[in-house]
């Protein structure tokens, strides 16, 4: 799996920083910094679910084959 974020897009909202702290964090204006872009096993489910919450779809799953 391979994670990115877009900061451009990013609105701020946090949803990823709250749901996978592991994964994702805020800078000072809010806007996504992604700590890690290749999750261990165990946080792929943790980073769908960010994935998802993001109001603003600025965060891209890419499942490996
Ligand atoms: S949930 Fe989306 S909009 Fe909110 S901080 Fe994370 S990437 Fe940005």
């Amino acid at each position: 799996m391979k994670i990115s974020a877009d900061t451009a897009t990013c609105i701020g909202a946090g949803q990823c920083a709250l749901v996978a702290g592991d994964l994702f964090d805020q800078d000072d204006d809010g806007i996504v910094v992604l700590l890690g872009d290749e999750p261990a096993e165990s946080q792929y489910v943790i980073a769908r679910r960010a994935a998802s919450l993001c109001p603003a779809r600025a965060i891209t799953i890419t499942e490996s084959a």
